[in-house]
């Protein structure tokens, strides 16, 4: 029998409670947070967060604030099919004006 792997990670602390999508979603959002970050400054990966959208270099001293659970901005995850999508919707509108 194949061993099943456990990614709750820090979500293990609520134990048999609140049920698996709501802890497995919480897992990857406090995976993110706790996770040592890269500096916008010093290009280092030594940022950790304080508290909520504030963060802290600890190489270059730095104190700045930036999204509430990481720092890099949000990664584009779409599909090229969907970006074309986007960039075509202007064109539609124009099409319901004339
Ligand atoms: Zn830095």
């Amino acid at each position: 029998m194949a061993e099943k792997k456990n990614k709750l990670g820090s979500a293990k602390r609520f134990g048999a409670r609140y049920g698996r999508t709501v802890k497995h979603r919480l897992a990857k959002v406090e995976k993110e947070q706790r996770k040592k970050h890269k500096c916008p400054y010093c290009a280092k990966s030594s940022v950790k967060r304080v508290f909520v959208g504030v963060w802290y270099c600890k190489s270059c001293g730095v104190k700045f604030t930036s999204r509430a659970y990481t720092v890099s901005k949000r990664k584009l995850t779409l599909k090229k099919e969907e970006i074309t999508e986007i960039k075509e919707m202007p064109k539609k509108e124009e099409e319901v004006e004339a």
